[in-house]
């Protein structure tokens, strides 16, 4: 309901047509000023305003072209719609972006998304039954091992303070007095680039995927062989799942976030048959051991033996025992479900670096990636290293930002679906005036099997983005107001 709310707010806050725009956008540049004035006066204020609304206030929205039948199961009704009916001969779609520095707004879709399956699967809700959170509950985070001495941000401290510190054999010290803070652009940057192994990092962030699926693999035998049965007798008594994101640090590598549950056999929510403090440790256990043979980018490279940095960290957030909920008594800090749920929502909307803050070395490590791969290309063109350069942007990461075990919880696909189809009954409520019939609204919006069959459909591409940079702008600021609103409504609501 908060989307629909919100584009109503933010509709009630623009200028109607024909009036000069008195716009509560914040500051706005004269283009965007221009196109917004220059819309007003020719009366289209209104249905850009409504366009843009129906995308959520994405920056840059898909325009497509063409046409659609489809059909109620449970009613019979045939609907068609097509493109030539809207006034502008296209219909425009969000682009559904995760990232923040490319779309606020779909990013932020993204990140309630993302935020809504971390936390349904720590606390329960939308159809996940919330005896879930009786289950143990391990949050660990896997890092990549050290590829040489990179600044950092100590909390106040100096950088790396040593005294008795010679210069490397490129002339540099291999100490730094300096605090650094986190905007600093020097964070994350090797002391000397030269010293640094940018080609066993590019290596280890191109297999770090296959790491994860490993250490997957190995906890399910460690929690098997802990109870003494084998895989496929696990299954029998418990499941292990998780909730992962995945997330850049400042030098440029990823570190995986993960939640990882224990459910009995009967699923979420039923008794698990070990404890939580058992599971964090099979957890480091078992990521701690895994291996990946990763083979050289060419003949003047060597073979590597890939694992994840010894610097794990696997709390219990929940042991799983009756009267404990949260509690690791061996640190002071407690981890709370939403928190941990909000944290992890916002790293898979992370950059390769928070936008504002140029940082060169990440550049570096991106040419470093099309040399690699033109490396590989030239001793053997099948070589999987070849493909590199095309990941260059992403630093080599072929990853998801997101991902889950199949019954960690609900699915964003789910979520999706769920928005669609409250979309499509608040336009028919609003078309009809019968106001939205909330009797098992959330159930109805999540379930499995779609009444809506899609007949035909053709459609095709136009272009992305908007007219022009003046009405990018304006999304983004009616964006941007639509996130403090809503902010103050939490805030309102928290103080009620
Ligand atoms: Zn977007
Ligand atoms: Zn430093
Ligand atoms: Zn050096």
């Amino acid at each position: 309901m908060d989307d629909a709310l919100l584009a109503g707010y933010v509709s009630s806050r623009m200028p109607g047509a024909g009036t000069l725009p008195d716009l509560d956008l914040g500051e706005l540049s004269d283009s965007a000023r221009e196109t917004a004035e220059m819309r007003a006066r020719t009366g289209r204020w209104a249905a850009w305003s409504e366009s843009a609304a129906r995308v959520g206030w994405c920056s840059h929205p898909l325009r497509l072209r063409g046409s659609s039948t489809t059909v109620n199961s449970g009613t019979g009704a045939v609907e068609s719609f097509s493109s030539s009916q809207s006034p502008d001969g296209f219909v425009r779609v969000p682009c559904g972006n995760r990232r923040a520095d490319k779309c606020p707004a779909c990013s932020r879709v993204y990140a309630r998304d993302t935020f809504e399956l971390i936390r349904t699967g720590l606390l329960g809700g939308k159809q996940v039954p919330e005896t879930v959170a009786d289950n143990p509950l391990v949050f660990a985070t896997m890092t990549a091992p050290s590829f040489g001495r990179v600044h950092g941000v100590r909390d106040g401290k100096r950088c790396r303070p040593r005294h008795d510190a010679d210069a490397c054999p490129h002339g540099r010290m291999q100490s730094c007095h300096a605090v650094h803070g986190s905007d600093d652009e020097l964070v994350g940057a090797p002391l000397c680039w030269e010293c640094y192994d940018s080609t066993s990092a590019l290596v280890w962030q191109w297999h770090a995927p296959e790491l994860w699926r490993r250490a997957t693999i190995a906890l399910r035998r460690a929690v098997a062989g802990h109870l003494g049965v084998t895989g496929s007798g696990l299954r029998k008594i418990a499941t292990v799942q998780y909730a992962k994101v995945a997330e850049f640090q400042a030098r440029g590598l990823v570190h995986f976030h993960a939640l990882i549950r224990l459910d009995g056999p009967d699923g979420p929510g039923s008794p698990a048959p070990i404890d939580g403090l058992t599971l964090a440790n099979l957890v480091k256990h078992a990521v701690l051991g895994v291996r990946v043979d990763a083979p050289p980018i060419d003949g003047a490279d060597v073979p590597r033996v890939l694992r994840f940095g010894v610097q794990l960290d696997a709390r219990t957030v929940r042991t799983g025992r009756p009267g404990d909920l949260i509690d690791d008594s061996r640190t002071s800090d407690e981890l709370h479900a939403g928190q941990v749920a909000g944290y992890l929502a916002k790293y898979a909307t992370k950059a390769t670096s928070e936008s504002g803050i140029p940082r060169p070395h990440l550049q570096r490590m991106e040419r470093q990636c099309w040399v690699l791969s033109k490396r590989a290309y030239a001793a053997d063109d099948e070589s999987p290293y070849v493909l590199l350069g095309k990941w260059s942007r992403m630093l080599g990461f072929r990853g998801h930002f997101s991902t889950k075990s199949r019954a960690y919880s609900v699915t964003l696909g789910r979520l999706r679906a769920a928005r669609r189809r409250f979309a499509r009954l608040k336009a028919e409520s609003d078309r009809s005036g019968v106001p939205l019939d909330v009797v098992d609204l959330e159930m109805r919006l999540l379930a499995e099997d779609e009444t809506t069959l899609v007949v035909s459909s053709s459609w095709e591409f136009v272009g992305c983005g908007w007219g022009s940079g003046g009405e990018k702008e304006l999304a983004e600021a009616a964006a941007a107001r639509a996130r403090e609103y809503a902010r103050l409504r939490s805030e309102l609501r928290n103080a009620g």
